[in-house]
């Protein structure tokens, strides 16, 4: 669509105003002035304000990266916890929104939200899947053998074949290991019963990939970002 065709479905203003916004460099694209109406635009793929509002994301889709804290619910409504889609601000809030991947309440880290339904089915899809990683610490050791049997494909205890996981270390002694695991699938409370299967609990859970999209220091717990232009022309 052209930057003109834009602004009147976002903003529903008459030609003479719309040419006016452009002339008096309200408007930007990805951070710089533009003029031209003819510009062809993609309200999703392109960053377009005005006065610096955003427009454009209602009528395009959503897609939110979120830094989810302990004790929220990848839920969008519980009555007794705090749910991610309430850790939204109001004019980020959107009913339809779901959650890609969810986190036990007591992990933290990535979760992705879209309201575009196609892409979440393809998620959903095992011929899609993404690599998720998370940093994971348990109250034992961590060692080679480990590290094997997740390349091998676990066996869990109730018949569950996994797919072939890696294990990058980082710290390790009897009572407290930590590391990287990278897992393509996404069974319920895959790493704990992983972990649980070579002798060891999880103490703590934090994801911090799903596929192109990876948690950056900037994006607090709690806080949540639009995912950028090369993060979703990757996930199309
Ligand atoms: N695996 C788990 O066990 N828990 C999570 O929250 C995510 C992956």
């Amino acid at each position: 669509m052209t930057l003109d065709e834009l602004l009147q479905q976002a903003l529903d203003l008459p030609v003479k105003n719309r040419k006016r916004l452009l002339q008096s460099k309200q408007v930007t694209c990805d951070g710089k002035i533009v003029t031209d109406r003819m510009l062809t635009v993609d309200p999703v793929l392109f960053d377009i304000r005005v006065n610096g509002k955003r427009i454009g994301k209602d009528f395009g889709h959503t897609y939110l990266a979120l830094n989810k804290p302990k004790g929220v619910l990848s839920a969008k409504k519980d009555s007794e916890f705090t749910t991610v889609l309430e850790l939204l601000k109001e004019q980020d809030f959107d009913e339809s929104l779901s959650i890609v991947g969810r986190l036990d309440r007591d992990s933290t880290g990535l979760v992705f939200l879209t309201n575009n339904g196609q892409l979440h089915y393809l998620f959903e899809q095992a011929r899609f899947a993404k690599e998720k990683q998370y940093r994971v610490t348990v109250n034992g050791l961590m060692d080679q053998i480990m590290v094997e049997a997740f390349k091998s494909g676990l066996l869990l205890e109730d018949g569950t074949q996994l797919k072939p996981a890696k294990l990058r270390i980082l710290n390790q002694s009897v009572s407290e290991s930590s590391g990287i695991v990278t897992i393509t699938e996404g069974k319920r409370h895959q790493i704990k019963r992983m972990f649980l299967q070579c002798g060891v609990k999880v103490t703590d859970l934090h994801r911090i990939m799903i596929g192109p999209i990876h948690l950056d220091g900037a994006t607090q717990s709690g806080q949540y970002r639009d995912l950028y232009k090369e993060e979703l022309q990757e996930l199309k």
